[in-house]
């Protein structure tokens, strides 16, 4: 077992009044830098960096960090809702880390689509029929995954398959 034990932190969000979320920082007894990159893999990490090691998730709304010493959660409702996801990661990182010859480290963040390539399949009206005011700021919208292909009523046959073939390629943040 890589990671066995760690100290949970509580921290408030002094610099957002009123917020209603805190924050929780696990302090790690054991290093798992060595498994970042595979848990990259593993769990699809939405950003990574190389050096030192750290892997950013982003789920339900939230960001859950993995460095060498230490589990950074944010926008927790309390202590427990924290120690719930700290334990969650430890699982994962045990369990990445036992199965690690089975899997590719990666160190990359996720590649993101060229805006520009999605807008080679648009109209180019400009329409606005999307509700957005341009086909490029469309196509910036489908880049972020912040908007359905469907939204625009004219892309059909063959281009909207090819943005289709395109865009699986990519994994998008909720
Ligand atoms: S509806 Fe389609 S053609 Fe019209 S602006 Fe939006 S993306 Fe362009």
């Amino acid at each position: 077992m890589l990671l066995k034990s760690f100290r949970l932190e509580i921290v408030n969000n002094h610099c957002i009044p009123g917020a209603m979320s805190v924050n929780g920082i696990a302090r790690l007894d054991q290093d798992v830098g060595c498994v970042i990159p595979y848990l990259n893999t593993a769990l699809g990490g939405s950003q990574y960096v190389k050096d030192p090691p750290a892997v950013t998730f982003k789920t339900e709304g939230r960001l859950i960090s993995v460095q060498p010493d230490r589990i950074t959660v944010n926008a927790v409702k309390d202590r427990e809702q924290a120690l719930k996801i700290v334990e969650w990661i430890r699982r994962e990182i045990n369990e990445t880390w036992d199965n690690r010859d089975e899997i590719r480290p990666s160190y990359k963040s996720p590649k993101k689509p060229v805006v520009i390539e999605i807008l080679k399949y648009l109209p180019k009206t400009n329409c606005r029929e999307c509700r957005e005011p341009t086909c490029l700021v469309f196509a910036l919208r489908l880049a972020e995954g912040a908007k359905s292909m469907d939204a625009c009523p004219y892309l059909e046959g063959e281009s909207k398959t090819a943005l289709e073939t395109y865009l699986s390629e990519f994994i998008f943040d909720d």
